[in-house]
């Protein structure tokens, strides 16, 4: 038997986030895109960080009698940041030469309509009128006020 998915909140938060870029990007194209965009903004973002922490670090080398005030991040903490920063940069564009490849790919316009088909089963619109009316369908009780409305 097939074990049920971890409820935790870190977990919903990863499910919730999972199925609306399914949603969002409905796809392949789409996939492709927001997957490039997405290594490219981290990749930016590590980068800058890191040539921040690089010129604090030596301009801290060059200038001993800094005052301790105004080091907020410690000189060990920075070259720590820096070795995982130096890795996690690789790793990023290894990913990016990956991804490359498959930015490359190109596929037919029926086989996209198959895959926003799929989309639209995998993360339905929770705001999509048909589910809410769906949702509220199920929740009422034989002899609720709102089902002797509607007949
Ligand atoms: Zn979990």
């Amino acid at each position: 038997m097939a074990e049920e998915p971890c409820q935790c909140s870190e977990c919903q938060r990863f499910y919730k986030e999972h199925d609306r870029l399914i949603r969002q990007f409905p796809s392949f194209k789409q996939q492709q895109e927001s997957s490039w965009t997405s290594i490219q903004s981290f990749r930016t973002l590590c980068n800058k960080v890191t040539d921040e922490l690089q010129r604090e670090l030596s301009e801290r080398q060059s200038n001993e009698d800094i005052n301790s005030e105004e080091k907020h991040i410690s000189d060990k903490e920075i070259t720590e940041a820096l070795d995982e920063l130096e890795s996690v940069n690789a790793y990023l564009y290894s990913i990016e030469a990956l991804m490359e490849r498959i930015f490359d790919t190109n596929i037919s316009n029926n086989i996209e309509s198959k895959f926003k088909e799929i989309a639209n089963e995998l993360a339905p619109d929770p705001l999509n009128m048909d589910r809410l009316i769906l949702n509220r369908l199920f929740h009422q009780t034989p002899d609720s006020p709102d089902k002797k409305n509607i007949n």
